[in-house]
């Protein structure tokens, strides 16, 4: 009888672990029925509990490991991009703010200076010369940036709200570029007029009458913000190179880059269209702009419409793109002029004469 009761208590003691299991969370409960070890003895069940607890902590590691490694891995281009931001910083002459070129007085190593017969196109040029050299180091830190694939996002950032307001061109899209913007303010007059704010005024003003042309116009810069990230270092490059970005996406018929000029003396004065040294379109667009100019706005000593073969937009832009410098900033009286909306009206009507003069001649 005593053996009995002893193999009846061993027996209660083998079914002890399995109310123990019923203790257990019902999750695990779970995965114990289905894997049937409900019929196997307790130590066959003790052991599948551990291995499949093993094997969830083992899946839940390499979760975390995998998820540890690809943050890692996001760090670390993240990190790389800032670094390649870094090394050319140094390369862009206008990342303060302070170096715009058409600030700076004319050198007497500007190769524009001796091939220019008239004497104001002489001294405008110099100013352009000045500037294309600033803005082609600029293109060159472009090019040895790692972030051109951003471009695309760019575009697409800037460029889709103006498709979806601007609806479908009838005649072909015109881009206007309204120079400078944001921590760059171009030149300024002696009434403190910065050249950012008149060249977003002509754009906007050049835009109406276009598109009442029937044309599609997108402006590169539609605010006075510049188009550069908030904390780039390298704020001009970045804000050019978007530029040109907005121009490539677009593929305009042509690209009006608008501005106001300066100069040392102040007695110069007048409108002058640059073109891209080697466009014979650009050449083509420049001629009839500054011919209406010229006509329009009967300007005293007419200058004549420029080749250049480094300003950046002219350079590094896609299809037919020509720099409208409308006046001299630093002539007072031109000055006044050009803060004039009668005067600006004018003005923009002779450039958009020369833009349709221009399309029209290549029907
Ligand atoms: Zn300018």
């Amino acid at each position: 009888m005593g053996k009995q009761l002893r193999r009846f208590t061993r027996q209660i003691g083998k079914v002890r672990p399995e109310s123990r299991h019923n203790r257990l969370p019902p999750a695990i409960g779970i995965v114990i029925n289905l894997l049937g070890v409900n019929a196997v003895n307790q130590s066959y069940k003790r052991t599948k509990i551990i291995q499949y607890l093993m094997l969830t902590m083992l899946l839940v590691l390499v979760f975390l490991v995998s998820a540890y490694a690809g943050s890692m891995r996001k760090a670390g281009k993240i990190g790389q991009n800032k670094g390649a931001a870094g090394s050319t910083a140094g390369q862009d002459p206008d990342g303060t703010g302070t170096g715009d070129p058409e600030q700076q007085p004319s050198g007497s190593k500007n190769p524009q200076q001796s091939d220019s017969a008239q004497g104001d196109s002489k001294q405008g040029d110099s100013k352009q010369g000045n500037s294309a050299q600033g803005d082609s180091e600029q293109g060159d830190s472009k090019e040895n940036n790692p972030e051109q694939e951003n471009s695309e996002q760019r575009n697409s950032k800037q460029g889709d709200s103006e498709q979806e307001t601007s609806g479908q061109a009838e005649k072909g899209t015109i881009v206007l570029d309204a120079g400078h913007g944001g921590f760059d303010p171009g030149v300024s007059g002696a009434s403190g007029i910065a050249e950012r704010e008149l060249n977003l005024i002509f754009a906007q003003k050049l835009e109406k009458l276009l598109t009442d042309e029937g044309y599609r116009v997108v402006q590169t810069r539609p605010t006075q913000e510049g188009l550069y990230d908030v904390g780039q270092s390298h704020k001009k490059a970045q804000d050019m190179q978007r530029r040109c970005a907005v121009i490539e996406k677009e593929k305009p018929l042509v690209t009006v880059s608008i501005h106001q000029n300066s100069y040392p003396d102040s007695s110069v004065s007048g409108p002058q269209v640059f073109y891209y040294a080697q466009s014979k379109e650009g050449e083509r667009l420049a001629e009839c702009i500054q011919k209406c100019m010229n006509e329009q706005l009967e300007v005293k000593s007419p200058k004549t419409h420029k080749g250049n073969a480094s300003y950046y937009i002219l350079k590094r832009s896609v299809g037919t793109t020509v720099i409208v410098e409308c006046g001299f900033l630093t002539n007072p009286e031109e000055e006044k002029l050009l803060q004039d909306e009668a005067y600006q009206d004018r003005a923009v009507c002779a450039i958009r004469d020369g833009i349709l003069q221009y399309l029209d001649s290549n029907l």
